[in-house]
């Protein structure tokens, strides 16, 4: 199937007389007629449901659904995109470990990265994501597990090159994790480029209503764990807590990753989604392909608006010819980028200010990836946290606002910008 089909019909084939629409299995817990029945799923002896906090048959179907649309081997459901870029990077990293890291990432993840894994006792260098090779390889140390990065890096909106970073990544026997949030696997796919393991933010584009918090972690199962098996004993060595099982034996390439994360993480911390939001996520799945074109079609009308007007300083926008990023763009985002733009106005912080407070459609939100335009100055919200200059290295300057295009009409959108650029 085409990605277009698969975000109508991936991940559940209804039997016979079954439900056409993936049914919310709304229960805590399963029933077996003997203990033994259930000891063998405990053993991951058979595969079974027994508690939803570690799998449910609902999350199973939307994140099979996901599993597809990147290519993957293997997918499983988070609570929130927090809770997969932590997942996805600690079930590889623990302490005394090292992360490279691109410096434009999501405020949340950089923070997740720099100050609480830090407190767990795993480093991190951050790498300017347009660093040549040479100086990317740089950063790595002989503990570093992992290298990271964002497809399309929010709010920077910076494109990643992705080859390079893989390329880095395996030079040094290490997968790759991208952040793909928000390309969507609609506009990209980063395995095909080299990526090992992907994570979303569903609750952006992919549900794409403003609905529910959520997240995703992919595996392409092309990462050979065994063959770095001094780097990742927790993979390739028994795991004590689950009857000595070694996940890369038992479970192969393919799958000894997500089993892990399931086993381990998603037992001991449990940020599982709840079967209710996954059945939401769906529904924006069904769409994604088609939401994604009007997103990027307004995106682009907004974007070339904006960098035609004489009170804005500089717009960031992969779309736009001339763009920093246009030419990664071209080749890692053919079919369009995502209806995220940002940029300055002349005015700096105080008429960023101004304009969002005039605008009328769109609203100022904490958000972005909605079917409504919302906007955001990150430098006031989001990126309060840190310092003009770190501000400056994320590639996200005080005075930038962001604007994340929705799918009403570009030009209601357009006349709304500019009405309140008249006034500030
Ligand atoms: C929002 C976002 C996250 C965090 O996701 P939540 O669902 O809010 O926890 C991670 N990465 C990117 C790129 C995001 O936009």
């Amino acid at each position: 199937m085409n990605i277009n089909s698969i975000c109508v019909q991936g991940g559940y084939t209804p039997g016979n007389g079954q439900p056409r629409q993936i049914p919310i299995v709304q229960s805590t817990t399963f029933k077996y007629d003997t203990s033994e029945d259930m000891g063998k799923l405990f053993d991951l002896e058979a595969s079974g449901y027994f508690y939803t906090r570690l799998q449910n048959p609902t999350n199973d179907f939307v994140a099979a659904k996901i599993c597809q649309m990147e290519g993957g081997t293997a997918a499983m459901l988070t609570s929130s995109g927090q809770a997969a870029t932590f997942y996805a990077l600690f079930n590889i990293c623990g302490a005394g470990d090292h992360i490279v890291s691109s410096s434009s990432i999501y405020g949340g993840s950089y923070n997740l990265i720099s100050v609480t894994m830090k407190r767990m006792g795993i480093d991190v260098t951050f790498v300017d994501p347009d660093a040549s090779e040479e100086e990317l390889n740089a950063a790595f140390l002989p503990n570093t597990k992992v290298m990271f990065g964002e497809t399309i890096a929010n709010p920077a909106l910076t494109v990643l090159d992705i080859e390079k970073f893989a390329r880095c990544a395996h030079s040094h026997g290490v997968p790759l994790v991208i952040d793909n949030t928000f390309a969507t696997p609609v506009n990209c796919r980063p395995f095909a480029w080299g990526a090992d393991i992907v994570t979303h933010s569903t609750t952006k584009y992919m549900d794409g209503h403003g609905a529910a918090v959520g997240g995703c972690i992919v595996d392409s199962g092309r990462f050979d764990w065994m063959a770095h098996a001094d780097k990742y004993p927790g993979l390739c060595t028994p795991d004590e807590s689950y009857h000595g099982v070694t996940y890369a034996e038992k479970f192969g390439q393919g799958g000894a990753f997500i089993t892990k994360c399931t086993a381990q993480l998603m037992r001991d911390l449990g940020s599982i989604q709840s079967p209710q939001n996954a059945f939401i996520l769906n529904l924006g799945l069904e769409s994604l392909h088609v939401r994604m074109q009007r997103h990027c079609e307004n995106g682009q009308a907004v974007a070339e608006f904006l960098a035609a007007h004489p009170k804005v300083t500089y717009v960031n926008y992969c779309g736009l010819p001339g763009d920093k990023y246009y030419d990664l763009a071209q080749k890692y985002l053919p079919n369009g980028s995502c209806g995220v733009v940002s940029f300055g106005l002349k005015g700096g912080r105080e008429a960023a200010s101004a304009f969002m407070k005039n605008l009328k459609m769109a609203a100022i939100e904490t958000h972005v990836a909605d079917a409504r335009t919302c906007c955001l100055n990150p430098a006031s919200s989001t990126h309060r946290q840190m310092t003009d200059e770190q501000l400056a290295q994320a590639g996200v300057p005080a005075e930038l606002v962001r604007m994340s295009c929705g799918l009403e009409d570009k030009e209601d959108l357009i006349a709304d910008i500019a009405q309140a650029l008249e006034k500030c």
